[in-house]
């Protein structure tokens, strides 16, 4: 325990009363943070003695400055509980809360994949300060603290505390954060159904069709087993039908929603006007949309190959799931989207070819992760370029004639369709950005700091036009992160590792620290690795190509990452990226009883297998391993 040694703002300090005479109680529970505000009586701490467990009331109203004890501290009549700072509302965070804040991002600087938990939300320092660059940045008109440091005051100022503009994962996310954080809040959206991309033609639609993929491929491979349901008949307006039906379920439990929360859906498209106004287009003409702050959230597009023709033959990710399906399809680029969709197409009798222009499919993924989808695949695709580039796609009778060029590209192919999926680009520069002084790099994409704030602080942006990686998961976490900034929390995107999930078949995820970027990076770390093959469960479902590898830092045992490759790898995944989060190591996983027998077995058997401990399979013996500590 420490004296308090804080700022000179400090008004008081808390003790512990008199405790009936009781000596060297112990500390069991701190019930308020620094930075909360405290009224008389309102509970501090809570002690629990051998005869009774009691709660300490504050003995005055203020805000707390620091904690001058922790739990498991023992205390007596007269001990520091916390200082605790005059009455006023809006006191800036007390200095130990900031230092802790600044230690702990250190921490994590310095340890990428490991480090100790954040200090995630503490009561925020009043925006007025923070805010006060944007003055410079908006046009003469209402000042700009206003909005997060006093909504209702901003109330009379603007039509909304907050504006957020695009309604997918990460615009209707932060606008129902917000709302429950009590902001008066807009949505404008250009589309007719909220959901953005994820769920109108992307996350759902997509995995809706690699359900019906993966339910054929497993019919069709119980056949080797001793059922055998036939050859399937596809209706292919009854399978976008029962899509779509998914996608429409979703998308009006949006609307849902947004009514239950009182957020205003503005349909149209919008741009800003100045730093405190939006001009939202819509077929019924224009509006102006004043806000106190605002959330752009406004996505991405499909990048378009320059140079192709204008035929409709050429299909984006978007028109791939329209499915009208062709007798033949190339799929260019074989990255995450090209790939499932190539499994989809696979499964429903298209033959199927991908080309993609790096030396491998799936960048930025871990080799040995993508070798068993690449085995698969090989087998059932017509061709599979890899390190090839295309140079031109010609319109012909018969179909779309393409010419390759690389170590193994083959002479010009027609195929019926060409499915170019090579990437997405942010939408940052069509939104007129430059009329709120907010700040767009040159490819499209809006900066941002770890609160979410742009170039104008009272202006955030989220998602996929922040950068990479464009995943729905990422957008809605940031989507929360600068709701919460709006309403005057201190949250910050402090997320260690962000997970990424083919949906193919077998499906591939990973999160953390890969093997790839460990060795261009030089972070030292050891790995261990469970074959599905030894898995009770997944021979059980007849798929045996599986693994789950997982890396640990060599001294701390602290789990850096890890990817899996199998049937729900992508489910399986979020225990790993718990596990780094959390700081857990080895043991953590090893020693965490999982239940048998389920594919989740294997992320605890690869920690066994790097501790020593794992029996189901004979592996030599780690120096050192085994033993109990
Ligand atoms: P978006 O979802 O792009 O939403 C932006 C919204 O803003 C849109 O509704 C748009 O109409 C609106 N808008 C744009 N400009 C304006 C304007 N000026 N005024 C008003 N409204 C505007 N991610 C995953 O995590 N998992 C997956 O399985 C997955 N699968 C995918 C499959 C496909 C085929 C595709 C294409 C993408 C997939 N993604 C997946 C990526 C995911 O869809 C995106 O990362 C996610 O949708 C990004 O969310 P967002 O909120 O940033 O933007």
């Amino acid at each position: 325990m420490t004296e308090p040694t804080g700022p000179t703002r400090t008004a008081a300090v808390l003790r512990v009363p008199d405790l009936g005479g009781a000596q060297d109680v112990t500390v069991l529970e701190l019930l308020v943070r620094p930075g909360d505000r405290v009224e008389l009586d309102t509970p501090l701490v809570t002690l629990e003695s051998d005869k009774a467990t009691m709660d300490v009331p504050s003995t005055a109203a203020g805000v707390i400055g620091n904690l001058l004890l922790k739990a498991g501290d023992k205390v007596s009549a007269g001990s520091a509980i916390a200082t605790l700072a005059g009455p006023a509302s809006d006191s800036p965070p007390p200095a130990r809360a900031l230092e802790e804040t600044a230690t702990l991002a250190t921490l994590r600087a310095t340890e990428p994949y490991g480090g100790e938990p954040y200090l995630d939300t503490v009561p925020m320092r009043p925006l007025a300060a923070t805010a006060a660059p944007a003055a410079a940045a908006a046009p003469p008109g209402p000042a700009v603290a206003t909005a997060a440091a006093a909504p209702s005051a901003a109330r009379a100022a603007w039509d909304f505390d907050l504006v957020v503009v695009g309604a997918g994962p990460g615009g209707y996310t932060a606008a129902f954060r917000a709302a429950d954080l009590g902001l008066a809040v807009a949505l404008v959206e250009r589309d007719a159904t909220l959901g953005g991309v994820c769920l109108n033609v992307g996350c759902i639609p997509s995995k809706a069709l690699l359900h019906a993929a993966r339910v054929i491929e497993d019919a069709r491979a119980m056949a080797a087993h001793g059922i055998r349901f036939g050859t399937p008949e596809i209706d292919v307006p009854r399978l976008r039908e029962w899509k779509d039906s998914v996608v429409g379920r979703l998308t009006s439990g949006l609307d849902s929603l947004a009514r239950q929360r009182k957020v205003t859906v503005i349909r149209g498209r919008a741009r800003f006007a100045s730093a405190h106004e939006l001009q939202v287009e819509a077929g019924d003409g224009g509006r102006r949309v004043s806000f106190g702050q605002c959330i752009v959230a406004v996505g991405s597009e499909p990048v378009r190959l320059p140079g192709l023709p204008d035929d409709p033959r050429i299909i984006d990710s978007t028109g791939a799931l329209e499915l009208d399906l062709p007798g033949s399809l190339l799929v260019i680029g074989g990255g995450i989207i090209g790939l499932e969709m190539a499994t989809v197409y696979d499964a429903l009798g298209v033959r199927v070819s991908v080309a993609e222009l790096t030396p491998g499919l799936m960048p930025g993924c871990d080799r040995d992760l993508v070798r068993p989808l690449e085995q698969r695949i090989a087998k059932r695709y017509e061709r599979i370029l890899v390190g090839t580039r295309v140079t031109g796609v010609e319109p012909v009778t018969d179909g779309l004639r393409v010419s390759f060029e690389g170590a193994r590209a083959p002479e010009p192919v027609t195929f019926d369709k060409v499915l170019v999926a090579v990437g997405r680009a942010p939408n940052g520069g069509r939104i007129d950005a430059a009329a709120a002084g907010v700040r767009v790099d040159e490819r499209g994409y809006i900066p941002v700091d770890r609160q979410m704030r742009t170039s104008v602080p009272h202006i955030y942006a989220i998602g996929d036009v922040v950068g990479q990686p464009m995943l729905a998961h990422k957008a809605t976490h940031e989507g929360k992160v600068a709701a919460e900034a709006a309403a005057g929390l201190k949250s910050f995107f402090d997320a260690r590792v962000i997970p990424s999930v083919a949906y193919t078949d077998p499906e591939v995820a990973w999160v953390g620290l890969t093997e790839t970027d460990a060795k261009a990076q030089g972070v030292a770390y050891e790995k261990a690795s469970f074959p599905w093959a030894a898995s009770g469960r997944s021979l059980a479902l007849g798929r045996d190509e599986g693994f789950t590898k997982l890396l640990f830092d060599p001294q701390t045992h602290r789990v850096l990452g890890g990817g899996i490759v199998g049937s729900n790898a992508g489910d399986l995944i979020a225990e790993v990226a718990l596990a780094v989060e959390m700081g857990a190591d080895a043991s953590d996983l090893a020693l965490t009883i999982h239940p048998h027998p389920t594919l989740s077995e294997t992320v605890a058997f690869a920690a066994e297998a790097f501790e020593g401990t794992l029996t189901d399979l004979y592996l030599p013996k780690r120096k050192g391993a085994g033993k109990p500590a």
